[in-house]
């Protein structure tokens, strides 16, 4: 049994964790998960976003499932998201946008991996009241930050068969900040003579997304262009319940969902728990466990290719729970068959 740490948010958060304990039990997964409750409810409770029990945690295990948490808009407690990213040095992001044949978008072929660096850029957190009328946002970019993302795309490339890095970038306008940024890919890309590696504006980019996305391969960048783009990404293959995410640091890793807390279907029981899900088998390859995320993956496409179990987000007709069990039905089916 492997402990890992989950942290089960707010707003749609507690349904799809729930999903995702049923998954995991059926699939018989050697995970003990050590959960706490986290987020908005925490917060007022007892003036903590995260109980200290729960960095803990953490820290000791070293692996972390959360669920998304509600951050308000324009005030209030900043972003435990950026928080746990900047504490524990979780420097890659990586989104992979997949097209499903289950699931009818205009793109098919997309297939693309974005990295996005998730420590430094506007997220510093370093803003400053001149005036009530006047805010200052600063932009923190530098050679460390930016070279371990640029390589870490690169290698992952490598590893994985991929053909070409993009570096996504605001050079021609942020000079300085930008201009490292692209320096520094460009001295990294040296090192990976085997793979293609170009640049491209990030306006441009959107735009060429959208037009033909199979023409991106790995997309590196800052981390305001990687969360703006990489939601970009989602839309290509069916929207942002279908996308997970891996954040990285040097021995820690963190899984969530790219999306975030959706107050407004909060409690319906429509959320989609696929994208919770993936990052769960995220998770279990990256704990050494890829058999039973494979197993979960497998289950996961054979429910949506059947048709209308899904939620309503993706076109079916079902509930948070009736796709989950499912999910569950099929598991059953499939480890029936390989017995
Ligand atoms: P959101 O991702 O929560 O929602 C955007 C839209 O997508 C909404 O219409 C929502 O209903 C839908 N959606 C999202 N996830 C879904 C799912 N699993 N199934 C079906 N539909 C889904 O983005 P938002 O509304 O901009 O943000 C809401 C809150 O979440 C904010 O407080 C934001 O800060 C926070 N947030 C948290 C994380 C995180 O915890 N990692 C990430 C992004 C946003």
């Amino acid at each position: 049994m492997k402990t890992v740490t989950f942290f089960r948010g707010d707003g749609i958060g507690p349904e799809i964790s729930d999903s995702v304990f049923a998954v995991f039990k059926a699939a018989n997964v050697p995970v003990a998960f050590d959960v706490y409750n986290v987020g908005a409810a925490e917060y007022e409770r007892n003036g903590k976003l995260v109980p200290d029990a729960a960095f803990a945690s953490f820290e000791r295990t070293k692996v972390l499932l959360k669920s998304p948490i509600t951050t308000p808009i324009g005030k209030g407690f900043r972003s435990l998201n950026v928080l746990m990213r900047k504490k524990y040095d979780l420097y890659a992001n990586i989104r992979p946008a997949k097209s499903n044949p289950a699931v009818v978008t205009p793109f098919p072929n997309t297939d693309i991996v974005t990295f996005r660096e998730n420590t430094e850029d506007l997220y510093a957190g370093v803003e400053e009241k001149i005036s009530d009328d006047e805010m200052h946002s600063i932009k923190i970019i530098t050679r460390q930050k930016s070279e371990r993302i640029c390589r870490a795309a690169f290698d992952f490339a490598r590893k994985n068969g991929r053909k070409k890095v993009t570096c996504v970038h605001k050079a021609n306008i942020m000079k300085l900040s930008d201009g490292l940024f692209l320096r520094v890919f460009e001295e990294v890309a040296k090192d990976y003579p085997d793979i293609i590696s170009d640049n491209m504006i990030v306006d441009a980019c959107c735009m060429n997304l959208v037009l033909d996305p199979t023409r991106f391969d790995v997309l590196v960048m800052e981390n305001l262009y990687g969360d703006i783009v990489s939601d970009l990404t989602s839309g290509l293959i069916g929207g942002v319940g279908l996308m997970p995410s891996a954040n990285l640091g040097s021995d820690m890793a963190m899984f969530e969902a790219v999306h975030g807390s959706a107050p407004d279907i909060a409690g319906k029981g429509i959320a989609n728990p696929t994208a919770f899900l993936w990052s769960a088998c995220l998770m279990l390859d990256h704990i050494g466990l890829k058999e039973y995320g494979d197993l979960i993956r497998s289950a996961v496409a054979n429910v949506m290719n059947a048709g209308t179990a899904t939620t309503p987000d993706i076109g079916g007709t079902g509930t948070t729970t009736t796709y989950t069990d499912a999910i569950i039905q099929e598991i059953k089916r499939l480890a029936a068959m390989a017995a």
